[in-house]
This record gives C-alpha cells, structure tokens and sequence, in this order.
C-alpha cells in the first residue's frame, strides 16, 4: 500500500480491552477502520474483571457510569455491583461483534515508531505494523503492596484486593484488611458481620459521604425498556448534576458545595457513630474530598459490627501468626487483604514505548507522567491514550471522559488524511504551556488542601485535570491543529 492510500485506510492497534479499549474497538468499527485490539488478560473488563472483592460497585451512579450509545435499562441498583458492570462489558462486546478483533492473553511489550509507523511485539512474539495506536490500559491496574515487612512469614492467606483468592474461607474467620481507601471501606461493608472477627488496620480516616443504596424495581427497570426517551432523560440529568455539581465544586477548595459535601460527611459521622471514641478515631483531619471521596452506605455499619474492630495503632510488622501493631499487640488472623491501593503512574508501563528519534517514553516520563490535553505526549506521533495523565480522573465519568477523548482522537485522524497533518504530534512548546496552566490550576483545588493520596505526583501537585467540564469538552470537540506539528 502506498504512503498515500495508508493515510486514507490507516490501520490502528488499540491496547486494552477494558472500558476504554472496547469504546475504541466498537467506534473503529463503525467507522470502518481496520484494527487489532490487544489485551493481556483472557477476558475482557479491565479494572471490573481484576477487582473481585466482596462488596464491589461503583459508586458513580450506574446510568452514568455506561457509554452513551448503549445505555442499559437493566441496572439493579443506584450504584450496582461490580459483576454486573462486568457482564454489561463483556454483553457490549459480544452485542457490538468487536470480540473477534481482539488478540486475548498476550499482552504488548513493545510499541516502536519505525519508519513512520509503529510496530507492535507481544509477550508472545506476535508482530504486526500500525499507523495509529491507542493506548487503553487503565490507570489503576498495578497493586501497590505496603512496605510492611514480614509479608512471607504470614500463615494465613494474605493477597490484595485487586488479585482476590476466592479460594479461601472468609465465613466465620479471623480476617484483617489494610487500608481504608474505596476498597477497604466497601469490603468492610460486605465482610465485617461475616468474619468471626474483624479487624481494619486504619492509617488516615476517610470522610465518607452517606448514600442511599436505591434498588430499581421491576416497574422501573420495565419503564426504562420500554421508553428510550426515559432513560436518555436520567443519564442526561444525572450528567449534568455530575458535572456542573461535584466535578465543578473540586476545582476550588473553598467552594460552597465542597464546604456542604463536608457538612454532609460531619452530619454522617455525628449521627450514625454513637460512641464518641471511634467516632472521633474515625474522625478526618483534613478536608472532605481532598483525598477520593469516600462514598458508602454501609461502612459506619460495618465497622460498628460486634465482630469488627477498627485498629488504628500503627503496623510495626506482619507476623506467622497475624499483624504485630507498634503497642506490642498481635492481631491473630485467618485472612489478610491488601486493600491498599495502586501504583497510579505506570499507565502503559512496563511497556517499552519508543517515539521518534528511538525516544523512549520511560525517559520523557522520568521524573513524572505528563501528556498534552491529557491524550498525547510530544515525540511520540499518533499515539494517544485514554484515561492517560492528567486526565479528569477525579472528577468526570470515566466512561464520559474516554468517549470525549477517543472523538478527539478521530478527529486528528480525519486532519491527517486530510493532509492538514503528516501525523498527529504535539508540538513540544504546546504541551509545555498546557502543562503550566494545569499546574497553576491543580494547585488550587481541593486535592491540594493538605492530605495524603494517590492524586498526588511526587511533588505534592494534583495530576489530574484541573479545569471544568466544559473547557474538557470544548478542548476534545475541536483539537487545536495549531498545537500540532503542521505538514512539511
Ligand atoms: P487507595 O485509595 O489508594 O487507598 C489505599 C489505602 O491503603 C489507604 O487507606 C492507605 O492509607 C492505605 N495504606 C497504603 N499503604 C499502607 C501502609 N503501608 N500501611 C497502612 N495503610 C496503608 O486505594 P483503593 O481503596 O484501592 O482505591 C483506589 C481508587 O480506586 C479509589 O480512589 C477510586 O478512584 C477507585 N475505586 C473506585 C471505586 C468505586 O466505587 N468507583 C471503588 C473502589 C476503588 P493512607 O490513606 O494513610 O495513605
């Protein structure tokens, strides 16, 4: 094929076969477009195939939290369980026919612009060349393991959340959770009456923000099937209370809807925590929403379950036997879960990514993970990620962030077959402004108010988009070509 037909019929590889990665599968269909999906797993579902832990949902709200053109009428609840969002994935796949594009089991090690096009090596050997790749591959997906020593020594079972052993028994056992992130928080809910004892190692307490766990109805459900335009209306509203609310509110910290979310979280720890002691151990020292928003129906019941202890002695060691708190006391247990965390600047790595020039994106990336309007990174020509660096992912949908960026992303596209672009690259002067002016703007939302969490990169400075709804919207409708190296 000449250089010429290439650009008009490019072919694209896509990594990933979760939500993003299966968005980007069924858009490339319908446009018509060539493909290859590649994914290391056996099944499709990224972060809902991988987190399996007892008591998993999503807590944006499930009308929200599905794609825009497949909306399902089928949701059990407000925020439904993480094993139906799994099946609502793997039925997307199967109803869209994107199944049979994707190479499972086999995860990519190497993506190499040579020649003026990327070549692509899997673990197994497999080598293909693309015009285009998308990289796909989630954001939370490499479990961060606590330096806590003494891991080895346990006799138990001790695994992280997101690699949960349903082998094990938990049913009247001695189980202990670390951490009191999302994870831990829902886990407790669903497993502290279930254990013989409970035990939550707690490091920072969390404001958790009440919710109430609607189930649809079979009425309601049977409403939503049979008329469209009703579940267009709540998606569409639940959108913009999301975006023009919460999504808006972050971006500073003394905005009057942070100052009544933590109003809300104060009313909720004050009333459902009669005991003034753990009430005031599970009491935050920092501003509601500077770490993720903690948001549950259950915790405070959990964790005030006969059989729950909240331990907020530090940890000095894991032992045979069970976790060794700095007070000298050892917390005998069956069962250990890691619930604590991941590592949130790997992205596409361990991958080896080489740009133009043999640039390799672990070195641009040394100190920190950056992209230009949160999809590409200069040097590296048709590359662009979903869900990448500075994305909006503490504040928006995700599902509604990666359909913004993958439209993005065909736009370009159509620039380059126009031939406005060789190929799509930022310049290097436009993402270093954009960087600045992210900066600026990170520094005063309420992730910056003084807390510990994964939102941070290692210079205490927020990562993620800083700027509202609108100005995301606005920047992914129309890429700004003058940011791009302009044809030769
Ligand atoms: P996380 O928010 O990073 O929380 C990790 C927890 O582990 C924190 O409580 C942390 O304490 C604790 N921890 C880490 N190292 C520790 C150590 N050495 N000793 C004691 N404690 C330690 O992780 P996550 O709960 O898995 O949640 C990650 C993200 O996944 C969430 O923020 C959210 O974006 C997403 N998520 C979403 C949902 C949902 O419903 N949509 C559900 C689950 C997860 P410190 O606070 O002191 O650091």
């Amino acid at each position: 094929m000449s250089e010429a037909q290439r650009r008009q019929e490019p072919k694209f590889a896509v990594i990933g076969a979760g939500m993003s990665g299966i968005l980007a599968a069924i858009k490339l269909k319908e446009a018509g477009y060539a493909f290859q999906v590649f994914e290391k797993a056996d099944e499709v579902g990224g972060t809902w195939r991988e987190n399996t832990y007892p008591g998993i949902a999503c807590d944006v709200p499930s009308h929200l939290y599905s794609y825009s053109f497949a909306l399902n009428p089928d949701w059990s609840h407000f925020s439904s369980p993480g094993g139906e969002i799994q099946t609502y994935f793997e039925d997307i796949t199967k109803r869209y026919e994107v199944g049979a594009s994707i190479r499972f089991g086999d995860p990519v090690v190497r993506c190499e612009w040579l020649d003026g096009r990327w070549e692509v090596e899997t673990s197994a050997g497999y080598r293909d060349v693309f015009d285009w790749v998308i990289a796909a591959t989630g954001i939370l997906h490499h479990p961060s393991y606590p330096d806590i020593g003494g891991q080895a020594s346990f006799e138990g079972a001790l695994f992280h959340s997101a690699r949960w052993d349903h082998t094990v028994p938990l049913d009247g056992q001695r189980v202990g959770v670390i951490g009191t992130g999302s994870t831990g928080v829902q886990i407790t809910g669903a497993l502290a009456h279930r254990a013989s004892h409970y035990s939550l190692f707690q490091r920072t307490a969390q404001w958790v923000l009440p919710i109430e766990q609607k189930a649809y109805t079979q009425d309601e459900r049977e409403a939503f099937r049979t008329d469209a335009d009703l579940l267009r209306k709540i998606h569409d509203e639940l959108s913009i209370a999301f975006n023009d609310g919460f999504a808006t509110s972050v971006l500073d910290g003394d905005s009057e809807m942070i100052q009544n979310i933590e109003t809300q979280c104060r009313e909720n720890l004050e009333t459902q925590l009669p005991d003034p002691e753990l009430r005031e151990r599970l009491r935050p020292n920092y501003r509601a929403a500077c770490k993720r928003l903690v948001i549950s129906h259950n915790f405070y019941a959990g964790i005030q379950h006969p059989n729950a202890e909240l331990v907020t002695t530090d940890i000095e060691r894991i032992e045979a036997r069970g976790v060794r708190t700095t007070d000298g006391r050892l917390h005998e247990l069956d069962v250990l879960v890691l619930a604590t965390g991941f590592h949130a600047d790997q992205f596409m790595r361990p991958m080896t990514i080489k740009g133009r020039d043999g640039r390799l994106l672990d070195d641009v990336w040394e100190k920190r993970p950056s992209a230009y309007m949160s999809v590409a990174v200069p040097g590296f020509p048709n590359f662009f990620m979903m869900n990448g660096p500075n994305s909006p992912v503490g504040n928006f949908s995700l599902i509604q962030t990666a359909e913004m960026q993958f439209a993005y992303v065909m736009k370009l596209v159509e620039s380059v077959r126009r031939g406005d672009l060789d190929v799509a690259i930022p310049e290097p002067e436009a993402a270093r402004r954009f960087e600045e002016e992210r900066v600026e703007a990170a520094k005063k939302t309420v992730w910056a108010t003084g807390c510990r969490s994964w939102y941070l990169d290692d210079r205490g400075i927020p990562f993620a988009w800083p700027f509202p709804f609108s100005r995301f919207r606005a920047e992914m409708a129309e890429p700004k070509l003058e940011d791009y190296e302009r044809a030769s």
